[in-house]
């Protein structure tokens, strides 16, 4: 049986805290080797502090190759995705906290934070949302029906299992499967079925074709197996 895959999680361009870059045809070759046919891009975090700029460069280079799905790197003025010009979902990182370490709690307080929620509640599209999970708790209870995606299955913000269990009964709530082990992704399904799960490779962290033949390899059902490699975002995003 042939599924569309669709890779939810990946950088795009520039990195300024690393040095390097992932080129367009680096992304179109990973995903020619491993059989994906569309693949999510943003920004990486210390390019879109930089120069914000470069929310801009990755919708054109979108425009330019379809495979491309451009989602909006949420700057620390919370600006929300602008609407109708192409995005199809937003990144939210660390907001004004340490990246990948620990989040800015007055972030939180900001008056600016419900106008984003609002904002973000009408334009309908998905967030990726990176921070702590008591962060990502507060932030999830202020909003009514925002989809809100977790990346790696929250192992960066905190334990796996504990977003889980915080979130488990949270419809809106989604998971990406980026960088995470094989059992941990098996306890996510256990527990919460297959159509808030999303695969993700993190390129250029983790590589498109390895962390697809993870999930290719898990026990579940190919049917099941669909949602979890395409139909799932499709359905987030309004893809058909
Ligand atoms: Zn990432």
């Amino acid at each position: 049986m042939t599924m569309e895959i669709i890779d939810s999680h990946t950088h795009w361009g520039p990195s300024v805290s690393m040095g390097t870059e992932v080129t367009t045809e680096g992304l179109l070759g990973q995903a020619e080797q491993s059989g994906v046919s569309r693949i999510v891009i943003f920004p990486f975090p210390s390019m879109a502090l930089k120069d914000e700029g470069i929310n801009g460069r990755l919708l054109d280079e979108a425009n330019r190759i379809k495979k491309f799905i451009p989602y909006y790197y949420i700057p620390e003025t919370m600006k929300p995705i602008p609407g109708g010009n192409g995005f199809y979902g937003g990144k939210w990182h660390w907001m004004r906290g340490i990246q990948d370490c620990s989040s800015n709690y007055q972030s939180l307080e900001d008056p600016k934070l419900k106008e984003f929620i609002e904002a973000s509640e009408k334009i309908g599209l998905p967030i990726v949302f990176e921070e702590e999970l008591a962060f990502t708790e507060a932030f999830v209870k202020k909003t009514k029906d925002l989809r809100v995606i977790i990346p790696h299955l929250g192992a960066l913000g905190g334990n796996p299992i504990d977003f889980l269990d915080i979130f488990k009964a949270r419809e809106n709530v989604y998971f990406d499967t980026a960088l995470a082990s094989s059992d941990i992704v098996m306890r996510f399904f256990e527990k919460i079925g297959h159509q808030r799960i999303l695969f993700g490779s993190d390129v250029p962290f983790g590589a498109m074709k390895r962390e697809l033949e993870k999930i290719l390899s898990l026990r579940i059902g190919d049917d099941k197996k669909e949602w979890i490699l395409s139909k799932n975002l499709k359905g987030l995003i309004g893809l058909r």
